[in-house]
């Protein structure tokens, strides 16, 4: 409802109702698969309370002068879930669903994702409750202006650093950087990551989620036996993650049988002609799949996309995809989380039951955060990085997290998914546990 008021004050004429999801949301499926992991490791249910209880919530209005010389309301969010083991780190998200419990559950992801991947990082994460696509770029300005004030008492450099996550991207870093500075007058250009190269970015940032993803799903195919030109694909959503794990995997020699995107989506058994699509994309005004010439490629939704037969289904748009209502036809043997929560935890019990190996989101999409740290250091330390510095270490970090995720699975005999929690949760609980040794 309050949505619904808040795009009548802008005087828009969109229905922005939160996203129908089926089953348990987001929060719910995140505490499930911590507490699987928690109980896995015998946690002491004190130290559990303390790993599952956020940190810290921040709840804001943000009154925004719309262009038309109205004035409307957008409610922001940033939940730090934990600093046990440095900054909270997480993206800022702009979207429709964004809620104070969703907030809550991609914040608990990243601590987990932090931990896996070894950084010195808790997790966090942020949003607004906007609908971007109906927003000009003034409007954005002055939003992303507002929240950054906002957030201005809880962020830092070595409190809580955020950066790009839905519908964000480098220039909404740069007018995030620019409140913050502009607000304190001091020069700290690793209070948030994501930034224009020109603004104290780092080179391949952008890619650097897509790039992982790939890279997981190459090794993936590469244990499986099956070679990268035999491999047939299909990826969900072709925006910043989904659209560079396409081009990698592509280039790679891989075949790309189905994508989409917001406007659509297009799916040849044979495989998509990649180069002419992104070239489409590139003329598009929002970039879009929309209007693309279809003499070589069907038509196909969303949701009829994740049961193409084919061997690795690669959800990278929003979460809550994969859920009781299509686990039991999904075709393919692999499933690479490119997404957030991509799976519902009803969906997932589905999957294992099927034999379908689910490479979770915490250690398949952990590229875009591992290149956001270089970034950090970059800005904390002044230095450079160079693309090869870059893509060599991200390559490396990438994979010996998937080799210590699939060694786990192994050893324990439990999904990739638990196993990734097992080693995320027992290193979280490790930190807190000596924060708290009496003397
Ligand atoms: N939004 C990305 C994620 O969900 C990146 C976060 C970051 O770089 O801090 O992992």
């Amino acid at each position: 409802m309050q949505q619904q008021e808040q795009a009548e004050v802008a005087g828009r004429s969109v229905d922005v109702r939160a996203r129908e999801r089926q089953g348990s949301t987001l929060l719910e499926d995140a505490s499930a698969q911590f507490r699987a992991a928690a109980a896995h490791l015998g946690l002491d249910p004190g130290l559990q309370q303390v790993l599952e209880t956020p940190e810290r919530e921040m709840s804001v209005a943000l009154p925004i002068e719309m262009d038309d010389g109205r004035i409307a309301v957008f409610q922001g969010y940033r939940v730090q879930h934990s600093r046990l083991r440095g900054p909270a780190k997480g993206g800022i998200r702009y979207h429709p669903s964004v809620d104070l419990d969703e907030v809550r559950g991609l914040a608990a992801l990243m601590t987990w994702k932090c931990s896996l991947l070894d950084l010195p990082y808790g997790g966090g994460k942020g949003g607004v409750n906007c609908d971007p696509s109906l927003l000009s770029a003034g409007e954005l300005a002055r939003i992303t202006r507002a929240y950054a004030t906002a957030m201005l008492p809880i962020i830092g450099s070595r409190v809580d650093v955020p950066a790009p996550d839905v519908n964000t991207d480098e220039q909404v870093m740069a007018w995030f950087l620019d409140a913050v500075e502009t607000q304190t007058g001091v020069f700290d250009p690793a209070v948030v990551t994501g930034k224009p190269l020109a603004l104290g970015g780092i080179p391949g940032r952008g890619e650097a989620t897509g790039r992982g993803v790939a890279l997981i799903t190459m090794e993936m195919l590469k244990r499986r036996g099956i070679a990268l030109e035999d491999a047939r694909i299909a990826v969900q959503g072709f925006g910043k993650v989904g659209g560079h794990t396409v081009r990698t995997l592509a280039d790679a020699g891989c075949r790309i049988v189905a994508i989409s995107d917001v406007s659509g989506g297009l799916y040849n058994p044979k495989g998509l002609d990649i180069p002419r699509i992104v070239a489409h994309t590139r003329n598009h005004p929002r970039g879009l799949l929309e209007g693309y010439p279809g003499e070589d490629a069907e038509p196909i939704g969303a949701a009829e996309l994740l049961t193409v037969d084919c061997d690795v289904v690669i959800p990278a748009a929003l979460e809550g995809q994969i859920t009781t209502a299509n686990a039991g036809d999904i075709r393919a043997p692999i499933i690479v989380e490119a997404a957030n929560g991509p799976t519902t935890g009803e969906a997932d019990r589905i999957l294992e039951d099927r034999g379908i190996t689910v490479v979770p989101d915490i250690l398949a999409n952990a590229g875009g955060v591992v290149v956001s740290y270089f970034e950090w250091i970059q800005g904390l330390q002044g230095t450079k990085w160079t693309l090869e510095d870059v893509r060599a270490r991200l390559d490396r970090m990438m994979l010996d997290a998937f080799e210590a995720v699939i060694q786990r699975a192994e050893a324990e005999d439990v999904s990739l998914r638990l196993a990734a929690y097992l080693i995320a949760v027992g290193r979280v609980a490790e930190t807190a546990a000596l924060r708290r040794t009496a003397g």
